[in-house]
C-alpha cells in the first residue's frame, strides 16, 4: 500500500516525538507499505511566529509577508523530521511546499490548493526513500510562498494523497480519533469507529477542528480514503471516513455535537420589511471580505422586522461599524449586538429518517435553563446560538440526552 501520513502539531512537538513518528514510519514500511510524511509546524509555532509579527503589522496589511514567516514553521519542521528517521536508518528527503510542487492560487493566509506535481515524490517513492512534506503551504503562479489557512497541513496531506492516488492518508493528532464531541469539553465523549464524509464536512465547518474543512472536502472529491489516529497509541484503528452509510450508522440518530465560541451578533431593530432589504444590509458586510453565518429575519409587524445575523468575533466590530452607519439610510430604529454568545450544533445523517430530534435539543436546553436566540436547520444537522457562558453545559447536556457516550455504533 502507499500511504501520505500527517503529523500534527503535538506529534512533532520535539525532537523525542519525532523519533516516535520514525519508529512508526518505520513499521509501516516494514509492513511492506510505501510512506509519504506531511508535518505541521511544532505546537504553538504558529501562533508565536503570528506574535511576532504583530507590532510590525498583520495578515490584513502585509499577508505575503505574514505567509513567508508562517510557511518557516513547518520548514524547520521537515528537515528535523528527515534528519531523524536517517538517524533511524530510514532514507529521507524533505519537501517545502514550492520544492513539491503543491501550485497554490494568490489568496494569501488562505489559499487554495489548485495542482500538486509528483513526478519528484513518485522518483523517490520508487527509490525506497520517504518523502517528508511541509504541510500549510504552498506556491502561486508569481513563485510567492502561500498558506492554506489554519489547520492547513491536514488539506495538503489528503491532496497530496489525491495526486498521488494513494491507498489511504491517515492523519495522526492527539486524540485517536473523531470523537462524538470534542474530548476536552465532554470527557465521556466517544470515539467514533466511522463517520460519513457528510457529517464530518458539517463537523468541521460547524466548529470541530480535529480535521481541518478543506481536508474533508477534498477526500469527498476525490474518494480518498481517510483516517484519524492517535500519534501516541498504536492498538488504536481511529476513526476512518467513509463514503457511504452503513446500517448499523442508521442507528445512531445524532453522530456528533460541535461547537464554535468566538461567535458575534448584530440585530437591527425596527426596519421597514422591503425586498432588498437583506441585500441592503449585508453586501457591504461582504463587500468587507467578512463572512456572515447565521441569518435570521423575524416575521413583520405593522410593516417593520428585525433582521439579525452572526459573524466570527474577529469581524465584529468592523460588521457592526458598517451596519451602524447604515442605520439611518434603511430607516432603522436601533441596532444591537452581542459579543458574547455561541453555536452548538448536533449532527447526524440519522435525521432524515428520524423526527423529533430538534424537539429533544430544545427540551433539554429548556431543562437547563438555557434561552436559545437563533436556530438554523439542514437535513443533517441543527445549530442554535446561546449566550456563550452557558457553552459547556450546553455540549455536555446535549451530549447525555442524546445518549452518545453509549456504545450504539
Ligand atoms: P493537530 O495539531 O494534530 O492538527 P488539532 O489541535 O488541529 O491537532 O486537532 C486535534 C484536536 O481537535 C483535539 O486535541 C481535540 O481537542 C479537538 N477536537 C475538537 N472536536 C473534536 C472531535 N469531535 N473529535 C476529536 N477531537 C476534537
Ligand atoms: N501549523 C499550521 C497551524 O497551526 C498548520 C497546521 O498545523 O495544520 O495552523
Ligand atoms: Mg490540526
Amino acid at each position: 500500500m502507499l500511504i501520505v501520513q500527517k503529523y500534527g502539531g503535538t506529534s512533532v512537538g520535539s525532537l523525542e516525538r519525532m523519533e516516535n513518528v520514525a519508529a512508526k514510519v518505520g513499521r509501516a514500511r516494514l509492513a511492506g507499505h510505501a510512506v509519504v510524511v506531511v508535518v505541521s509546524a511544532m505546537s504553538g509555532e504558529t501562533d508565536r511566529l503570528l506574535k511576532l509579527a504583530r507590532p510590525l503589522t498583520d495578515e490584513i496589511s502585509a499577508p505575503r509577508e505574514v505567509d513567508v514567516l508562517l510557511a518557516t514553521g513547518e520548514q524547520v519542521n521537515i528537515a528535523l523530521m528527515a534528519m531523524t528517521l536517517k538517524k533511524q536508518g530510514i532514507p529521507a528527503r524533505s519537501y517545502t511546499g514550492f520544492q513539491v510542487a503543491v501550485h497554490t492560487d494568490s489568496a494569501h493566509t488562505k489559499a487554495r490548493i489548485i495542482k500538486i506535481d509528483h513526478e519528484r515524490l513518485r522518483a523517490d517513492i520508487e527509490k525506497g526513500i520517504v518523502p517528508v512534506i511541509a504541510g500549510f503551504q504552498g506556491v502561486d503562479e508569481h513563485g510567492d510562498i502561500t498558506t492554506l489557512g489554519r489547520g492547513g497541513s491536514d488539506t495538503t496531506a489528503v491532496a497530496i494523497a489525491a495526486a498521488l492516488g494513494a491507498d489511504e492518508c491517515q492523519i495522526y493528532t492527539d486524540v485517536d480519533g473523531v470523537y462524538t464531541t470534542d474530548p476536552r469539553i465532554v470527557p465521556e465523549a466517544r470515539r467514533l469507529k466511522q463517520i460519513t464524509v457528510e457529517e464530518m464536512l458539517e463537523m468541521a465547518s460547524l466548529g470541530s477542528k480535529v480535521l481541518q474543512i478543506r481536508s474533508v472536502a477534498f477526500a469527498g472529491k476525490y474518494r480518498v480514503r481517510l483516517r484519524v489516529l492517535s500519534s501516541f497509541l498504536d492498538e488504536s484503528e481511529g476513526t476512518l471516513i467513509t463514503f457511504e452509510e452503513n446500517k448499523n450508522m442508521e442507528e445512531a440518530v445524532i453522530s456528533g455535537i460541535a461547537f464554535q465560541r468566538n461567535e458575534a451578533k448584530i440585530v437591527v431593530q425596527g426596519v421597514p420589511d422591503r425586498p432588498g432589504l437583506a441585500s441592503q444590509i449585508l453586501d457591504p458586510v461582504a463587500k468587507a471580505n467578512i463572512n456572515i453565518d447565521m441569518i435570521v429575519q423575524n416575521a413583520s409587524i405593522d410593516g417593520l422586522t428585525d433582521f439579525s445575523f452572526t459573524v466570527e468575533r474577529q469581524d465584529f466590530k468592523e460588521a457592526l461599524a458598517i451596519v451602524e452607519s447604515l442605520r439611518e439610510s434603511i430607516g432603522a430604529k436601533a441596532v444591537f449586538s452581542d459579543g458574547r454568545i455561541a453555536k452548538v450544533s448536533v449532527i447526524g445523517v440519522g435525521m432524515r429518517t428520524h423526527a423529533g430530534i430538534a424537539a429533544k435539543m430544545f427540551s433539554t436546553f429548556a431543562d437547563e435553563g438555557i434561552n436559545i436566540q437563533m436556530i438554523s436547520t439542514s437535513e443533517i444537522k441543527i445549530s442554535v446560538v446561546i449566550e456563550e457562558k452557558y457553552l459547556e453545559l450546553a455540549v455536555r447536556a446535549l451530549h447525555e440526552a442524546f445518549q452518545l457516550n453509549q456504545d450504539n455504533i
